[in-house]
């Protein structure tokens, strides 16, 4: 009988991933992490090379999607996932990746934590994920934005756009007494202060187009330090395609090998662990709920700021938002707002109501005092769902809203204009909800605590099959309006402590 590759098999070198593995390498488990990318994105690709893509990507017209997603980084990275994975979307953009470090090559970096009304009705102690939620800020590097002209310089911190920095004044000094609008400086996994292998950011502001310094956090950063022990191997190209049970799990691979393990982790992300489980779990007509984040964009001018210079900072998120639209504990929006002096400047001269040479030498003009808002939806705003094919093995994710969902968000914009007003903001033509699956916040497709064929345990275990344990986004059994990753990547972290003690003592 063949000998099992590993104690663990990871499938998935993302934030997940790489979550998992450490603890388990760190209590002495053979880990095969298996990843259907590779090391082809390097270092010193030459910038122009980044920003317009080999073959001009960048050049192609606008699809209207957040300018994040038409990066050329973001172009190949969604589209290699659509021609492989069997996955499409119908009124839902299938954002998910085979790519070595899965998403956090374009994610926004954008942090959040749970707190315990946020868990409230999940099968896991808010202390067990907190103390993940340590260990995974100190791996990763998480920095704040300050107002450095303001306040005295303390700890992570990196400095606040001058746009964002007068809006958070006006906000000081004139908060909603009732706290139902919470305006502060974003927390970001980019580092303030250099680390071995990254450097600290250096204020370009184009780190829409990939961060060669290494300070904006991708999972990739990880596997050099996963891949020191000799018990850690980390094999790329190698797309899984089947899992099968025998004494143990057998992960077949679209290049005809196999490899096997007595517990397999899956990180693929959330469509990519439904494809690789499409075999195993029993999806009706109905089809499988996926829990997504509702978005919307919201162009804003901030006539203080016209015709002032932009400051020197990155461009991702400046100010976190918080606002409540009714009145249970989860009925509250999260967003960013985010300068965009430093982004390209077609997405949003598309955008304008005027021709393109006007529009460019307006969007020039105005530029150091545009401002972007992105608000996100609770995921129970949301009624995606992935169905099977009737032939074939492919799915499709048939993207959707809640019932009234359309009178909700205009209630909440018209919530928003006031604050807005309150800010010395006026908000522009442009605002759009964007395409359900754009958010890119996926969950509760597997929930953990749930009964039947889909649910999963504390442990992501897969009911019904033992040994088989997914530790991304899938698990989780509510999507909030927060940021998702940290609490993906300290999720997993919490499940690898869990999986290594109770191999090393299996009566637990
Ligand atoms: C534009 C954008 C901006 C974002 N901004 C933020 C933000 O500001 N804050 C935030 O919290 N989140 C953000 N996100 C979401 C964040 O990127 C994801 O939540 C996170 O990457 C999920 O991590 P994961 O490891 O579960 O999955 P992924 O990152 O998708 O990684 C999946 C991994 O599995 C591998 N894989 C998949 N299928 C297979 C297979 N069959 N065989 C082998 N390997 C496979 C892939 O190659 C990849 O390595 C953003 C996402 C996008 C697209």
């Amino acid at each position: 009988m063949k000998t099992h590759d590993a104690d663990f098999i990871i499938v998935g070198s993302g934030p997940a991933g790489v979550s998992a593995a450490f603890p388990l390498i760190a209590a002495g488990r053979r880990v095969l992490m298996l990843d259907a990318g590779n090391d082809a994105r390097s270092r010193d690709e030459s910038r122009s090379a980044r920003v317009l893509g080999s073959n001009l990507e960048s050049l192609r017209a606008d699809d209207g999607s957040s300018p994040k997603l038409q990066t050329p980084v973001a172009r190949g990275i969604l589209e290699r996932f659509r021609r492989e994975s069997g996955i499409t979307g119908e009124g839902f953009m299938p954002v998910a990746s085979l790519a070595r470090g899965g998403l956090s090559n374009i994610w926004g970096a954008q942090i959040s934590y749970l707190d315990a009304e946020d868990i409230l009705g999940w099968p896991i102690d808010i202390d067990l994920l907190q103390r993940s939620y340590e260990r995974i800020s100190q791996r990763i590097g998480i920095s704040t934005n300050a107002d450095l002209t303001a306040e005295a310089d303390r700890g992570s911190v990196l400095p606040l756009g001058a746009a964002a920095a007068h809006v958070l004044h006006r906000h000081k000094a004139a908060k909603p007494a009732d706290g139902s609008f919470r305006l502060f400086p974003a927390i970001n996994a980019i580092l303030s202060e250099a680390r071995p292998g990254r450097a600290a950011c250096d204020l370009r502001g184009d780190c829409l187009y990939g961060c060669p310094s290494g300070a904006i956090y991708n999972s990739r950063q990880d596997l050099l330090a996963l891949q020191k022990p000799p018990h850690f191997r980390l094999l790329d190209n190698v797309r899984a395609i089947s899992l099968a049970s025998n004494a143990g799990w057998t992960i077949g691979t679209a290049d005809g090998s196999s490899f096997s393990a007595p517990r397999i982790i899956l990180a693929a992300g959330v469509l990519g662990t439904a494809a690789l489980l499409a075999d195993l779990l029993p999806i009706g007509g109905e089809g499988l709920r996926l829990l997504n984040s509702p978005t919307l964009a919201i162009p804003l001018l901030s006539p203080a700021r016209l015709l002032r210079s932009a400051t020197a900072t990155h461009s991702l998120a400046q100010l976190g938002l918080s606002l409540r639209y009714g009145e249970r504990a989860s009925d509250y929006v999260m967003g960013a707002i985010y300068e965009v002096g430093s982004l390209p400047t077609q997405s949003f001269v598309n955008r304008m109501p005027l021709g393109r040479k006007a529009g460019r030498a307006a969007f020039e003009m105005i530029a150091g005092s545009l401002l972007v808002a992105t608000i996100y939806y609770p995921g129970d705003q949301s009624r995606s769902y992935i169905h099977r094919e009737v032939t074939g093995k492919g799915m499709t994710v048939r993207g959707g809203f809640a019932d009234g969902f359309d009178i909700r968000a205009k209630d909440l914009k018209r919530r928003l204009r006031r604050e807005w007003q309150r800010l010395g903001l006026i908000p522009l033509p442009g605002a759009s909800l964007a395409e359900p699956g754009i958010d890119a916040h996926f969950a509760g497709t597997l929930p953990m605590g749930a009964a039947g064929p889909f649910g999963t345990s504390v442990d992501g275990e897969l009911n019904l099959h033992p040994g088989l344990h997914v530790v991304d986004g899938s698990i989780l059994p509510e999507l909030s309006s927060k940021y998702i990753t940290m609490t993906i990547m300290a999720n997993a972290d919490r499940i690898a402590h869990r999986l290594a003690e109770m191999e090393a003592n299996p009566a637990l």
